[in-house]
């Protein structure tokens, strides 16, 4: 196996592959060689578990996930890493890359189409520029994923564990509480990365409600409302709502009287349960 964590084999297989990294598709590698195995093993439950990569890079974590899982699918948009990965993951014949852009995906079909009724758990070290997009797209589908498994910036990582009604909390936050229990794992320093980011990291492993709060249905009501509400987080969550639904003041004032909220309460400040029951009331 080649040891991608190595500066040396790093810049031999850039060379061979005239391969530049590309800041805009957040291209910074792991060359920690303690970082994926932890990655893998935290978000690996069982080897009949398969696991869905996003951004496999030159394949440094997917080596890892797939010593760890029998189905290892990963989806990746730069398709000059193709004759690189031919290369790094060679002899590992339970990984499959799909080239296409993760936000692309829908996610039920992809699932299906490749993983059949597999359970399937996400890992992945996420390009930055599209963490919380990436996050809100897993989430906002109706499938049932095992965990979510992810680096992603530290300040991120921190919003993405706050609680909701916390400063830290955003549209994303709610989402993660809406759909399961987020933890902060471990951080990981920007010098564990090659090219160097300029902030340090951390890994989240989100772990979907066995049993959901809400149909899909009701998840897709509750964060339209959501993301209305912090769209303009400043405002009471009166103004933001109206402006951000279109609809009239006083239907927005009414439906958080019925669940109890004051009519010059902030948006962030309403708990999982209060967004819950506010999709009943606006109707929305
Ligand atoms: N897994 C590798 C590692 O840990 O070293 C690479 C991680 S790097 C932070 C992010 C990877 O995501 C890159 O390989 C990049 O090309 C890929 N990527 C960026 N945008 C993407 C998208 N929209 N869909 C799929 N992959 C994407």
């Amino acid at each position: 196996m080649l040891e991608l964590t190595d500066m040396q084999v790093i810049r031999a297989l850039s060379k061979r592959y005239d391969f530049s990294f590309s800041k805009g598709l957040g291209q910074n590698f792991l060359i920690d060689p303690e970082v994926c195995p932890a990655i893998a093993e935290y978000g690996i439950p069982s080897r009949e578990c398969g696991v869905l990569e996003i951004g496999t890079g030159f394949g440094v974590l997917t080596q890892q996930l797939a010593l760890r899982s029998e189905q290892v699918t990963a989806v990746e948009l730069d398709r000059r890493l193709k004759p690189v990965l031919a290369e790094t993951l060679a002899g590992f014949d339970n990984v499959s890359i799909v080239w296409q852009d993760i936000m692309k995906v829908s996610l039920r079909d992809f699932l299906e189409a490749h993983f059949g009724s597999r359970e399937v758990a996400v890992c992945a070290n996420l390009p930055y520029y599209i963490t919380s997009p990436i996050l809100m797209h897993l989430l906002e589908s109706d499938v049932q994923l095992r965990s979510i498994t992810v680096m992603v910036q530290k300040e991120a990582a921190d919003r993405l564990c706050a609680e909701i009604g916390s400063r830290d909390a955003g549209a994303v936050t709610a989402a993660v509480r809406l759909r399961g229990h987020a933890e902060q794992l471990f951080e990981v320093p920007r010098t564990s990365f090659y090219p160097s980011p300029k902030v340090d990291s951390a890994v989240i492993r989100i772990t979907p409600y066995e049993t959901p709060l809400c149909t899909p249905e009701k998840l897709s009501r509750v964060l339209r409302i959501v993301k209305a509400g912090f769209a303009q987080r400043r405002k009471t969550a009166v103004n933001a709502l109206a402006s951000g639904l279109a609809l009239p003041k006083e239907q927005v004032t009414e439906a958080l009287a019925a669940v109890g909220q004051p009519a010059n309460v902030r948006f962030e400040q309403l708990s999982a349960e209060t967004l819950l029951a506010l999709a009943d009331a606006m109707q929305q």
